[in-house]
C-alpha cells in the first residue's frame, strides 16, 4: 500500500516519502504525517529473527513506500556499519529491573546517530528520484549534539554539503572540539557571535530568503533540513524500538505478544513518537512513559491538557532535554484531534501567539497510553549513583531523568510490565556530570582524566568519539558576526 504525506496543517496537498524527506518542513509551516500508519507486515516471531538491518528494512519499506528494495536496504547498509562500534547497533544492558536500550554506539555517542547515520543516504536518494541535479546543502543552527551528529552522517557523502552554526560561547568544550575537528571537504562549521536562537534565526531566514535560493539555485545548489521534524529521522526511529522488542522475544525475556513498557527521556517529543507510531504499527506496548527534566512543559501537559510555554527556562544537566516547544508533539495533537488540520493549526495558532494551548475532555482521553513523569537536577543525580552501586551499570544524564522517572512509577503504580528505557547518550559524553553524581571528589579533576576513571570504574573501553577528539587537529577556526551568515554561506558554495 502507498503512504502518502500531508501536512499537519492542511496545505499542500500530498507528497510521496521522498519529497517530504527532502523538503523537510511543509511550506505552510506543519509537519509532514503519514496518512495512515502502516501495520507490522512480518510477525514479531520473523523480526525475532532478524538482524538490525533486517528489521529496520522490515520497518522502513512500510513508510517509505516510493523507495525501491534495491534502494532502501543500500541506505540502510551504508548507515549500520562499522560507524557503530557493535554489531547488534542497538543494545539492550539489563540493570536493576530494566532494560537500557543503548542508542549510543554511533559515531557521535548519542542516540541522534540513529537516525542522521541514515538519513544523508535517503536524502540523496529523494534527491535523485525526483531528478534533482542540484546538490544538496544542509544547513543546520546547533546547541552541540545535533550539529556534530549530522556533520558526521553527512561528511563525504556525495552531492550534499553540510553548514553547521553554533553559538561560539554556547555550547560545551567537548561538543565545541568534537565540532571544530570534523574532516570532510564538504563540511563547514561556523561559530556566531550570539546566542543558540540568534543562529537558529539567521539559518531560518536563509531558509526563506527567495533571493538566495535563486542566486544559489544558479550554481546548482538548493538548502534542505536535518532536523528532528523530517520523516526521514523519525522512521528510523521506530526500528529501534521493533528491534528491542524482537531481541527480548529471542532471549525469551518475555512471551510472543506480551505487551512492554517504554520510557523515553524527552525533548523534541522525536524519539516517543518514534515509540508511539510504533504500537500503532502493532508492536505490543501498554505504556509510553515521557519523562522530563526540570523543563516539564511535558509532564504538566499530560497531567491538565494545557500546553503551557510561558514559564522561566532551566539549563540542566540534561541539556539536550532542555526545551520548552517540543516541535513534534504537533503530530500527535493532529492525531488526537482526529487526523483534523484545521484543529491542531488553531492550537499552533495559538501556541505562537500566546505561548498556550489546551485540549479538550475527548482529546486528552486518547493520551491514556501516555504517563508523564518527571526528574529535578536531585533526582536525576541520585538516580546515577544509585544504579551505579547496585549493580555497577553507569548510564548519563538523560538516561538517568528516564531511568528515575520509571523507578518512581514502578513504586507508585506497581506496575511490574518487563520496561525498555531508552538510553540516549554515552556516559562519557556527560562525563562530569555522571562523575559528581557517583563521588563530590571527581570535581576537582580535569576532563580528560575523568574520562580514564570513568572508564576504569564502569569497565567500559573509552568510545573512538572520544579518543578522536584528544588528539585531533582543530580545522574550522571560522567566527562571524550574525549578519554575516548569508556571505559565508555564499563563501563556501561558490
Ligand atoms: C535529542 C536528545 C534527547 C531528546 O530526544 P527528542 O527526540 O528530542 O525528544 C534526549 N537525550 C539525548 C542525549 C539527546 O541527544
Amino acid at each position: 500500500m502507498e503512504i502518502m504525506y500531508s501536512s499537519t496543517r492542511g496545505h499542500g496537498g500530498k507528497v510521496t516519502a521522498s519529497q517530504a524527506i527532502l523538503k523537510g518542513l511543509a511550506e505552510d509551516g506543519g509537519l509532514f504525517v503519514p496518512d495512515s500508519i502502516p501495520s507490522l507486515d512480518k510477525s514479531l516471531k520473523e523480526l525475532s529473527e532478524m538482524n538490525y538491518q533486517g528489521v529496520a528494512y522490515e520497518v522502513m519499506k512500510l513508510f517509505l513506500t516510493d523507495f525501491t528494495e534495491e534502494e532502501l536496504k543500500n541506505c540502510i547498509n551504508r548507515a549500520y556499519d562499522s560507524k557503530f562500534d557493535t554489531e547488534v547497533i542497538a543494545p539492550l544492558a539489563y540493570a536493576e529491573g530494566a532494560y537500557y536500550l543503548e542508542l549510543f554506539h554511533g559515531a557521535t555517542i548519542a542516540f541522534k546517530d540513529m537516525a542522521l547515520s541514515i538519513l544523508p543516504h535517503l536524502m540523496i536518494t529523494s534527491a535523485r528520484k525526483n531528478n534533482i541535479k542540484n546538490e544538496i546543502v544542509i544547513l543546520t543552527a546547533t546547541s552541540g549534539d545535533t550539529g556534530k551528529a549530522a556533520l558526521a552522517g553527512f561528511a563525504d557523502v556525495e552531492g550534499t554539503r553540510i553548514i553547521v552554526f553554533y553559538p561560539k560561547s554556547g555550547v560545551s568544550p567537548i561538543q565545541e572540539k568534537q565540532m571544530v575537528t570534523q574532516k570532510g571537504a564538504n563540511t563547514l562549521v561556523v561559530g556566531i557571535k550570539g546566542n543558540f536562537d540568534d543562529a537558529q534565526t539567521g539559518v531560518k531566514k536563509m531558509f526563506g530568503d527567495k533571493e538566495l535560493e535563486k542566486e544559489l539555485a544558479g550554481k546548482g545548489f538548493q538548502f534542505s533540513s536535518a532536523n528532528s521534524i523530517n520523516i526521514g529521522r523519525l522512521v528510523p526511529q521506530i526500528v529501534y524500538y521493533v528491534y528491542s522488542y524482537a531481541q527480548l522475544l529471542k532471549e525469551e525475556k518475555i512471551k510472543d505478544g506480551e505487551a512492554i513498557n517504554v520510557v523515553v527521556p524527552t525533548g523534541n517529543f522525536g524519539n516517543i513518537l518514534a515509540a508511539f507510531y510504533a504500537k500503532n504499527m502493532g508492536l505490543p506496548i501498554a505504556k509510553l512513559i515521557c519523562a522530563s527534566n526540570t523543563n516539564k512543559v511535558l509532564y504538566d501537559f499530560f497531567e491538565t491538557g494545557d500546553y503551557d510555554r510561558n514559564r522561566d527556562f532551566h539549563l540542566t544537566t540534561s541539556p539536550s532535554m532542555d526545551i520548552l516547544i517540543s516541535s513534534n508533539l504537533e503530530r500527535l495533537i493532529y492525531r488526537i484531534a482526529g487526523n483534523n488540520a484545521e484543529r491542531n493549526s488553531e492550537l499552533m495558532a495559538d501556541l505562537s501567539s500566546k505561548g498556550i494551548y489546551s485540549i479538550t475532555d475527548e482529546e486528552k482521553k486518547q493520551l491514556k497510553d501516555f504517563y508523564g513523569g518527571y526528574a529535578d537536577e536531585k533526582e536525576t543525580a541520585d538516580e546515577i549513583a544509585r544504579v551505579y552501586k547496585a549493580c555497577g551499570y553507569v548510564m548519563d544524564t538523560h538516561t538517568a531523568v528516564a531511568s528515575s522517572v520509571y523507578h518512581k512509577y514502578e513504586e507508585k503504580t506497581g506496575d511490574k510490565t518487563v520496561t525498555v528505557i531508552a538510553s540516549t547518550a554515552s556516559p562519557f559524553k556527560f562525563t562530569r556530570s555522571v562523575m559528581n553524581a557517583i563521588d563530590k571528589k571527581y570535581d576537582a579533576y580535569d576532563d580528560f582524566t575523568l574520562i580514564d576513571e570513568l572508564s576504569k570504574l564502569a569497565n567500559v573501553k573509552i568510545p573512538q568519539a572520544i579518543e578522536d577528539i584528544r588528539t585531533a587537529p582543530v580545522v574550522h577556526d571560522h567566527v562571524c558576526e550574525i549578519n554575516e551568515m548569508p556571505d559565508v554561506v555564499r563563501g563556501f558554495l561558490k
